[in-house]
Order: C-alpha cells, then sequence, then structure tokens
C-alpha cells in the first residue's frame, strides 16, 4: 500500500528527473481522487490554501495548494497540487495523517500528487526510493536503496535501504534487480541464468534483468564509495561478501547456473 495516498498503491505517472522534475508524480488510478497522508512523523512548515483546481495546463502557481513537512530526522517532504489542505503551518502531524486530498491546483496536467523529499538543507532528492520505506537519516551519510522483483509472485519486492534487512524471499528466485544511491550513482547488471550478462544499467534511469528470467549472478559499483554486496542461492546459503566488479571469480556475487532468491547491499 501506499505510504502518501490513502487506501491505495502507488502508480507513477512522472518519474523524477534530478533536472525538469526534481519529484515524483503518483495518482491512486486513473481519474480516481485519494486523501493524501504524512509519509512521517513531523510538523508542518509551511502550507499554501485557495488555489482552485486548475482547468489548463498553465496554473499560476507551480505547486498550487501545497503542504510541506520538516521531520524528526531532518529530511522534509512536500505535497503539492492539492485540492483542499486539512493542515496548519505549526501543526504536529503523525505518519498517515491526513494532510488534504489530492488535486490538479498549480501547474498540473490532471488530478495527482506531485511529491517530493528535500535533505535537511532543502536540496531535492530522488524520493522513489521513500514512496514505501523510510526517509534517509540526513544528508550526510549515503545509503543504498535496492529492490528485486520475485518471480513467484511476479511482483517487485519492497525496497530495502542499506543492509537492514535483505532483498527477497527465500524459495522464490528473483529475475530483476534496482538500485540507487542517495548520494553518487551506482551501475549493475545481472546474468540471466544459461544465458549472458545483460547490459549495465544507472541507478533507476531502468532495471537490471528480464522479467521472468532467472539471475544467477550480481555485479556492482560506485563512483563515490565501495559497495559490499552477496546473494543468496536458492535452496541454498549466503555466499561471500563481494567488494568489486570484475570478470574473476570474485568479481561477481553468485555461482553460475544455480539461480539467487535473495541479495543484500551495503556500503563498506
Ligand atoms: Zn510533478
Amino acid at each position: 500500500m501506499s505510504r502518501v495516498l490513502y487506501n491505495a498503491v502507488n502508480q507513477i505517472t512522472q518519474k523524477y528527473n534530478a533536472i525538469s522534475h526534481k519529484g515524483i508524480d503518483l495518482v491512486k488510478e486513473k481519474n480516481k481522487v485519494a486523501n493524501v497522508m504524512a509519509h512521517s512523523e513531523g510538523e508542518v512548515v509551511a502550507c499554501a490554501t485557495g488555489q482552485v483546481p486548475n482547468t489548463n495546463t498553465t496554473g499560476t502557481k507551480t505547486y498550487g495548494n501545497y503542504v510541506k513537512l520538516k521531520h524528526n530526522n531532518g529530511m522534509y517532504t512536500l505535497y503539492a497540487h492539492l485540492k483542499n489542505v486539512n493542515v496548519k503551518k505549526g501543526d504536529r502531524v503523525k505518519q498517515g495523517d491526513i494532510l488534504g486530498e489530492m488535486g490538479n491546483t498549480g501547474k498540473a496536467y490532471g488530478v495527482h500528487l506531485h511529491f517530493e523529499v528535500r535533505t535537511n538543507k532543502d536540496v531535492r532528492i530522488n524520493p522513489t526510493p521513500y514512496i514505501d520505506a523510510d526517509l534517509p537519516n540526513n544528508e550526510e551519510k549515503n545509503n543504498v536503496i535496492y529492490q528485486v522483483y520475485d518471480s513467484i509472485k511476479e511482483k517487485w519486492l519492497p525496497n530495502v535501504v542499506n543492509n537492514t534487512d535483505y532483498a527477497g524471499n527465500l524459495g522464490n528466485a528473483i529475475s530483476g534487480l534496482a538500485i540507487n544511491l542517495t548520494k553518487g550513482s551506482v551501475e549493475y547488471r545481472v546474468h540471466e541464468i544459461n544465458n549472458k550478462w545483460l547490459p549495465i544499467v544507472k541507478d533507476r534511469e531502468d532495471y537490471a534483468g528480464n522479467l521472468g528470467k532467472n539471475i544467477d549472478g550480481i555485479q556492482m559499483k560506485s563512483d563515490s564509495c565501495t559497495l559490499l554486496y552477496r546473494a543468496h542461492l536458492k535452496k541454498g546459503k549466503w555466499l561471500s561478501w563481494v567488494d568489486k566488479f570484475d570478470d574473476t571469480n570474485a568479481g561477481y556475487a553468485g555461482i553460475l547456473g544455480k539461480e539467487i532468491d535473495a541479495i543484500e547491499i551495503k556500503i563498506k
């Protein structure tokens, strides 16, 4: 379930783009309206009200009616284009409290929620890893956020932040992997079982894998930190941690020919 849209599953209609769209657009379902919830506990530090729904695409105020929260860890979230706002500046909110109703006030092409995550210095970062996960502690710490595609359940499993947990359901092979870092970027690829290494993917511009075609090898590297990663074999055990990306046996996680059902990643 969505952490920001009441009783909904997030559907992303416009992705984050570091240059042109520093947030993410979400809908419940096409033409369905949802209440917007506080992502995490915090304080209302800004809000705007009084904007009316936009009837064209050139709204006067970009965000329309919006709410901005400051969270206990110093991070901010922002919720824009609301139809109406239920809170006021200075209010304390808990995770899940209703902030208002999704709308199309401001510069909006239709009813949706524009959601942003900002650091304690008010810098907008990619919110995608956090739409159903806790916010990172602060901008100083680098976090790796990753998720895998469960081939049996035929769905993406929740994001995991650092190695607070592993990604995967033991016993169910995985066929997709998506990773990003809160600081810097990551390049990664997977080996399709009984086939070949698939193309290298950067951050969440795409994911690595052919969904439905299971994975037996994983490689990743970052320009900004050393990543430690390991794979768990289906009906097997955790293999050794790997800290590089090369053509040797120690340069990838996995054993070719054996399906992987879970992975773990951390920053060295
Ligand atoms: Zn947007």
